[in-house]
């Protein structure tokens, strides 16, 4: 577990920082049910997800409105305390993890998870930063519209997190990043002023469009409180096939088929190795070898539709008859029912589950010209080997983005502690190769702690001070997210 450093200017400002007369104001503006500072209480908020981030806080602050967000983050800038936004604690690059200083305080939107409108005629939701992203979901479908924003964590991330993250997901192919997906913020400021920028129109061409600052800036701006979002019609009839490839470069020549003959109708095109197959059957329970032989990869397709499940299903089975015709893939499995549509989704679901399982590792969430995956794939295997030849390499992701999970894991019968000990020269390579391809190092995690080193190795100069000039515009006195993205 990596416990981060004491920030240099912690200990200038500790000792005003860390009086309990401040924890007083908050209690007297919030109450004692909304401010926890007991050691106990505090401590399952410190570490991250995967367990591999912990710090420190000296409360941990659950506000129900947007107004005491608002009071909550008056106080701290007055105090000169640093904020932790905190949502479902899914994301993978410890953003929602504090540092060291023992002056941080946490603030977290789970208590604000209330629905505020669902508008069938305009296709939107507005809704409080707190909602996880499951609810959220289940809600849109029971009013017979479809959230389209979909990962394996979102029964625990929240709307807010998603935003905060510019999270990706299964069906950005159609329907795009979360940011595509939002019309209207309302957030705070570190300054406790309300950015309230909840609209819900599609249309507003009035200068600069500020809330997009806010969609992917980890919690560094200020707290977003509320999000209006867009809604697309229902998936009612879905179908799904497992596709067998020999190569990467036949993947892509079948999302190029695919692409052709179902057109909108493709919601998601996701890519695993074998090696992922192995250990997500070897890790999880009730699940089986989908072919009875094994190949290099699988392609999972999903087709969706607002009606017609025949019709859907006959275009699938047509396109994968095209493709094992002209030589695209090698075997497929199609989904007959429900369940067996799930069980395929779970062979690809459950692989980060599976790894966390397996052990620590080293995640790259890369992003590639799609067409380049291929050279990408041989070029950085050839690298890592002549580095670390048995190291085990699990590549699964959004293939049909050009994102790619590229995760490196210890080789069989290591010490646990191989991924700290080879964590900087295997990244750099990594990180080095994407750059070659012309990717970029952060494809839908996100930066947090876990790739600052590498975000500003490799990204433009004039991009970094023109995000610095916007930081501090929003956050001068710097309490928002201390020692994350910037
Ligand atoms: P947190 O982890 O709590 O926070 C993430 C960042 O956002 C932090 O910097 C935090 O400070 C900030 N933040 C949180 N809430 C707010 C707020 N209200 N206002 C301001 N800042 C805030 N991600 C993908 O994009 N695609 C995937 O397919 C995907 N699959 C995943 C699968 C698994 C099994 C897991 C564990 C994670 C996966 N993730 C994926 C990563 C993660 O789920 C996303 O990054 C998610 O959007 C994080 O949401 P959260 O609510 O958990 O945020
Ligand atoms: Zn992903």
């Amino acid at each position: 577990m990596i416990s981060a450093g004491t920030a240099p200017s912690f200990q200038r400002q500790s000792l005003h920082l860390m009086t309990t007369e401040f924890l007083k104001h908050l209690r007297d503006a919030l109450g004692d049910d909304i401010v926890e500072t007991e050691a106990d209480g505090i401590a399952p908020w410190l570490t991250d997800w995967r367990g591999v981030y912990k710090g420190n806080a000296q409360a941990v602050v659950r506000p129900r409105s947007t107004e005491q967000v608002a009071a909550c983050l008056r106080l701290c800038n007055q105090h000169g305390v640093p904020v932790v936004p905190r949502g479902g604690n899914t994301g993978l690059c410890g953003g929602a993890t504090p540092d060291a200083s023992p002056a941080n305080v946490i603030l977290s939107l789970d208590r604000m998870n209330h629905i505020r409108a669902i508008d069938t005629v305009a296709n939107t939701m507005v809704v409080d930063a707190g909602c996880i992203l499951g609810t959220l979901r289940r809600a849109a479908n029971e009013a017979d519209r479809l959230l389209p924003l979909s990962l394996a964590a979102e029964d625990s991330s929240q709307i807010g997190g998603n935003i905060a993250t510019n999270a990706g997901g299964v069906n950005v192919l159609r329907y795009g990043m979360a940011r595509e997906l939002v019309l209207g913020i309302e957030a705070v400021l570190p300054s406790g002023e309300i950015y309230k920028g909840l609209q819900t129109l599609r249309k507003d061409n009035t200068g600069y469009d500020l809330k997009q600052l806010f969609i992917g800036s980890e919690g560094t701006l200020g707290i977003i409180t509320g999000v209006a979002l867009r809604l697309q019609a229902p998936s009612r009839v879905r179908s799904v096939v497992l596709a067998a490839v020999d190569s990467p470069q036949q993947a892509l020549q079948l999302l190029r088929l695919v692409f052709g003959a179902c057109g909108p109708r493709l919601q998601a095109f996701e890519f695993f190795t074998d090696q992922c197959l192995d250990l997500v059957l070897s890790q999880v329970e009730g699940l089986h070898a989908p072919f009875s032989e094994r190949h290099p990869g699988y392609v999972l397709i999903e087709l969706a539709d607002t009606a017609n499940e025949e019709a859907l299903q006959a275009m699938l089975e047509d396109v994968i008859g095209q493709a094992l015709e002209q030589e695209v893939c090698v075997d497929a499995a199609l989904s007959a029912t429900l369940s067996q549509l799930q069980s395929l989704w779970r062979l690809r679901e459950e692989i980060s589950e599976a790894q966390k399982a397996d052990g620590p590792h080293l995640k790259h969430d890369i992003s590639l010209p799609i067409e380049r995956i291929p050279d990408f794939m041989v070029s950085a295997e050839t690298r890592l080997r002549g580095l670390a030849s048995d190291a085990r390499l699990f590549i699964f992701g959004h293939f049909g983005d050009g994102n790619l999970h590229y995760n490196v894991s210890r080789p069989l019968g290591a010490d646990r502690g191989w991924a700290g000990e080879w964590e900087e020269r295997i990244s750099a390579l990594v990180f080095d190769e994407v750059a070659q391809y012309g990717g970029s190092i952060s494809a839908e995690h996100g930066i947090g702690q876990l790739k600052r080193h590498a975000f500003h190795q490799h990204k433009d100069p004039l991009q970094i001070r023109l995000m610095q000039d916007i930081k501090q515009l929003f956050d001068p006195k710097g309490i928002m997210n201390p020692g994350k993205l910037l």
